[in-house]
């Protein structure tokens, strides 16, 4: 495990993943993306790995874990949608054995029938997964990783692979770019308001390099 964010690094340019580099034995260790790095467009801006760290390991309690948003409320909205659509298909299958009731040899309402029933199929699938979203995404879970990632942070912790373990329980990935890290909480789903907390630490700009 070279830093602490590794796999959760992305580039707050393209998006894409950072990875660290050493170019020769004086050179300090950088996060740089992939993209650039490899000549796949993107600009080659990287961050000094020894400052993002320091960042982490002494501000993120201070900083960032206060503001762990309470689980989004945009899941039980997911299912309340997919009740819905279940009931309105339901009605639509009623109907629909009632066609095949008084016409049993149309081939076209079978048809109906089965493909209303293929969709109400899928509509539970897609229920049963929202379900276990909401189960693995608890409220007391979320605290307990929090608090996880806390005590190693208020201990001092500079294990690193114990670090990351715990950064990956509570966050999906760590924007890294010109002096400022966006924290994505894992329990929050993306497009949702407060999913990112900013955390801004000392960086030297090492551009061109
Ligand atoms: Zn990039």
């Amino acid at each position: 495990m070279a830093h602490v964010l590794a796999g959760l690094a992305v580039c707050g340019l393209c998006g894409g993943t950072m990875t660290r580099v050493v170019k020769g034995k004086r050179s300090v260790p950088k996060l740089v993306c992939v993209a650039a790095k490899t000549g796949r467009g993107c600009r080659y801006l990287p961050a000094r790995v020894d400052q993002v760290e320091d960042a982490i390991m002494t501000h993120a309690l201070g900083h960032v874990l206060p503001h762990a948003p309470s689980l989004d409320a945009t899941v039980e909205a997911d299912l309340n949608r997919l009740d819905d659509a279940l009931g309105g298909l339901s009605d639509h299958i009623e109907k629909a054995v009632e066609a095949v009731l008084a016409n049993p040899k149309s081939p076209v309402i079978a048809k109906r029938l089965a493909s209303y029933e293929a969709a109400r199929e899928d509509l539970i699938k897609q229920r049963d997964a929202a379900l276990k979203l909401i189960d693995e995404r608890s409220e007391a879970v979320v605290a307990s990783r929090v608090a996880a990632l806390a005590n190693l942070l208020e201990s001092r912790c500079e294990d690193r692979p114990t670090l990351n373990a715990a950064l990956r329980r509570v966050f999906s990935g760590v924007v890294v770019h010109a002096g400022q890290l966006g924290f994505r909480w894992q329990h929050v789903p993306p497009d949702s308001g407060g999913a990112v907390t900013p955390l801004v630490f000392s960086f030297t700009a090492l551009c061109g390099e």
